[in-house]
């Protein structure tokens, strides 16, 4: 299994955590050709998940772009209404076979948190949630969740309280007990094994897609495009295409503000190489080496490094890496919800913003494919509030 992207990934930690990361590797190597984990993993997937998810033709939208054809994959319906639970479920299973006696994780929205919690509740395995205090304060239906759950979720104060803060603590719980503990990381990032892992537990999207686009289309797309946080949902569609060449792959990073104002949460386009999390990657930092806070209307994009394996897709040339900024994701959400009566995350509206860019100038026989990553109910504060602060110039 590779350690490395390039000069990317790798395993940046403690001493004490060398061993445990090796015995991930080992269980998960083991567990990946194992048929009998195969179809647990997949079992659950399908009856408790809801899998497979559907492939839907923005028909409309379409119609109205005058261009391309955008199929959406909806992974906002799945239970939970995000992609997270499918690498959650993988995560929690080989927990269990590890013999591991219960999970932590970190989470800034509380999007992970939640995915993590309710893996655990169907799993009976005590759960704690690391959070920074400014993001339980910001994000309490998710911390209500959590708890509903049965999960429970610790304040982090140190710092400055966000996503970066909640991970260190996060960590320093794993080093403490690595022998009872599973740490689920929530995205393709954090010390190798974790980025491999997270993306095969994800590939079910691209895979799915694949095989849906040549049974709808008789082809397969043209351009996969997913919107990029740590990278998950993206290398998850990305994997049913790496290998064909002919099919452009397109992750959709959040500029919020802009990347001028430094208000984003663009790693690739707006950041530069160094350590977080464990790996070697592209991140958010201040010239003396500070993690920054993200910014982007969308809190599920706020992680502030990427995953190492997209700073090599990037580097290669094999994916490209676009920028949408809020109100162009505002837009699209309004878009989708008014032409196609779906309801999107705002973090899958980046994705989506991308694809309306660029249908008009492709022809009509193009096929744009989009990850649906999740649904938007849990953002109608969020609109409604960015809605309010940036009302339409007066006609
Ligand atoms: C968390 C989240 C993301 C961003 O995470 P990735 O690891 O980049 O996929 C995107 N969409 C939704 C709906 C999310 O909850």
């Amino acid at each position: 299994m590779n350690s490395h992207y390039g000069i990317y990934g790798g395993q940046y930690v403690a001493e004490t955590l060398m061993a445990p990361l090796a015995e991930i590797e080992r269980a998960y190597e083991e567990a990946k050709n194992d048929p009998a984990f195969r179809e647990e993993f997949r079992g659950i997937l399908r009856e408790y998940v809801g899998r497979e998810t559907p492939l839907t033709e923005a028909r409309r939208l379409s119609e109205h772009l005058g261009g391309a054809r955008i199929a959406l994959k909806r992974e906002d319906l799945n239970h939970t209404g995000a992609h997270k639970v499918n690498n959650t479920i993988g995560q929690a299973l080989l927990a269990r076979r590890m013999g591991k006696r219960r999970l932590i994780a970190e989470t800034g929205a509380g999007m992970h948190g939640v995915a993590t919690a309710t893996v655990a509740a169907l799993f009976g395995m005590p759960c704690e949630i690391y959070m920074g205090a400014i993001d339980v304060e910001r994000q309490s239906p998710n911390v209500e969740r959590m708890k509903m759950l049965g999960a429970a979720v610790h304040a982090v104060s140190e710092g400055s309280a966000t996503l970066k803060d909640a991970m260190n603590e996060a960590i320093r719980d794993w080093v403490a007990d690595p022998d009872g503990t599973f740490y689920v990381i929530g995205t393709v990032a954090g010390p190798h094994p974790y980025p491999a892992m997270v993306r095969d537990f994800q590939s079910v999207i691209g895979a799915e897609a694949r095989r849906q686009c040549l049974e709808k289309f008789g082809r397969l797309p043209d351009q996969a495009i997913a919107c990029v946080g740590g990278g998950s949902n993206a290398m998850g569609l990305f994997a049913g295409f790496i290998d064909d060449s002919e099919v452009k792959l397109v992750g959709v990073e959040a500029g919020g503000r802009g990347l001028a104002s430094g208000e984003h949460a663009a790693s690739i386009n707006g950041g530069r190489l160094g350590v977080l999390h464990g790996a070697k990657t592209m991140l958010l930092q201040t010239d003396s080496g500070q993690i920054v806070d993200t910014y982007s209307v969308s809190a599920g994009l706020d992680y502030p490094g990427v995953g190492p394996e997209h700073c090599q897709l990037h580097d290669t040339g094999r994916a490209e890496y676009t920028v949408i900024e809020d109100a162009e994701a505002i837009a699209a959400f309004d878009a989708l919800c008014r032409f196609e009566g779906i309801i999107p995350a705002l973090e899958s509206s980046h994705a989506l913003a991308e694809a309306i860019r660029r249908a008009p100038g492709l022809p009509r026989d193009s096929v744009l494919l989009v990850n649906l990553s999740g649904r938007g109910d849990k953002d109608m504060e969020n609109v409604m509030r960015w809605k309010r602060e940036n009302p339409p110039p007066a006609k």
